[in-house]
């Protein structure tokens, strides 16, 4: 697993959390002023100087050495003076209230600080930053022994290794729901890639990489739609190689999937990229243009035609094979199929009037396919 994601958004993080330590000190100053209202026993001077003054300064101090730190240090680093900063401010408050027993719990700031980087050496080096600032304050404090007895602090630590031990079982169930997330993420993706792949798969042919039969008829449809409201020019042209029964016969079936091929890219190579070229069939291709002119869509074909006829096929010992095309004009609302007939008629009328030819549907075909 990838626990760079663990670093995400570290310094916003860090940020956050060093503006709540701002706050820490702003909250301590107003309760500090609310009990001075409420004083008793001790001289007010006495009380804004030890409790008002002195702990502000000290907060300060560590809240802008904390400023520094982190502008001076990158990555986990930044994390480190975070638990230090938190014992540091808990230290501090605990040190200058030494009456308040209840203060100690705030010895706890540094792991509740660490679990926010999903980090067990973090965690276990706050624990330990926690317990350190425990018995150090309790050998430098002795008012605390007020409060606070051998068996006491005994109890203490061990409640406070307890909400540790909670804590890493947070951090755990955390990375593992990280795992799973990253896990479900990637299967997904995966699919998402399968997907997009059996997409390509089940919309091309394999040998020449061009659409096949069923996506040319599903766009075809789609296009004519498309030219009955808005008029879009639709040209369609079938072009099927020249006795190719006898190519594949002779020279057998590898060398007539290779001139199979070489025709595909001749066809793709010859027509703009806003044309739709597809394998209709064994050895017929079909080709939507969609923004062409006819005489645009005709000089095209012918090209392919001319370029055809003279491409030299290695397999065919340096013969060429030649192409009959039949290439029509979609006429408003003539309907799918009433226009792939005539153009295939067409390309018939090519075939027997002795191939290598492109044939257009002629006048008297369109007006005798529309008495029809
Ligand atoms: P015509 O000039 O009239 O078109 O004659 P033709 O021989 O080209 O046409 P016919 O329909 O008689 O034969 C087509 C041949 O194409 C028959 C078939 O074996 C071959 N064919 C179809 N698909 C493939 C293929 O994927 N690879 C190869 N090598 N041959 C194929
Ligand atoms: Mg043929
Ligand atoms: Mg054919």
């Amino acid at each position: 697993m990838n626990y760079e994601n663990l670093d995400y958004n570290r310094a916003r993080w860090n940020r956050m959390l060093l503006n709540g330590f701002w706050s820490i000190l702003i909250i301590t100053f107003f309760l500090e002023c609310l009990y001075l209202l409420t004083v008793a026993g001790i001289a007010r001077t006495t009380f804004i100087t030890e409790y008002i003054v002195r702990p502000t300064i000290i907060l300060l101090g560590i809240l802008l050495s904390a400023e520094t730190g982190i502008k001076l240090l990158r990555g986990k680093y930044q994390d480190y003076i975070m638990i230090i900063t938190s014992a540091m401010l808990s230290a501090a408050i605990v040190y200058i209230h030494d009456t308040i027993n209840y203060l100690l719990l705030a010895l706890f700031l540094p792991v509740m600080v660490s679990i926010f980087y999903f980090h067990m050496r973090k965690l276990v080096f706050a624990f330990c930053v926690t317990i350190i600032t425990l018995y150090t304050l309790y050998a430098v404090q002795p008012a605390m022994h007020a409060y606070l007895t051998a068996v006491s602090l005994t109890t203490i630590s061990i409640m406070f290794l307890l909400f540790s031990l909670i804590a890493g079982g947070v951090l755990m169930r955390g990375r593992e729901l990280m795992v799973n997330l990253q896990t479900s993420f990637e299967s997904n993706r995966d699919l998402l890639v399968k997907n997009v792949w059996m997409d390509k798969l089940s919309k091309t042919d394999a040998l020449t990489d061009l659409y096949n039969h069923i996506t040319f008829h599903e766009f075809f449809e789609r296009l004519i739609e498309q030219h009955d409201c808005n008029q879009v020019p639709v040209q369609l042209a079938l072009i099927d190689i020249d006795n190719f029964k006898q190519i594949n016969d002779t020279y057998g079936h590898r060398a007539g999937d290779a001139v199979l091929t070489r025709v595909a890219e001749t066809i793709r190579a010859n027509v703009n990229a806003n044309a739709f070229v597809a394998r209709y069939g064994g050895e017929e291709f079909a080709v939507l243009f969609t923004d062409s002119t006819f005489q645009e869509a005709y000089e095209a074909v012918e090209s392919i035609r001319n370029h055809v006829s003279r491409l030299p096929h290695e397999q065919l010992g340096g013969r060429a094979v030649t192409v009959s095309i039949g290439i029509g004009d979609y006429a408003r609302n003539e309907g799918k199929e009433h226009f792939f007939h005539l153009v295939d008629e067409a390309l018939y009328e090519a075939k027997h009037t002795g191939k290598n030819k492109t044939v257009v549907p002629s006048k008297e075909a369109i007006q005798a396919s529309q008495l029809a």
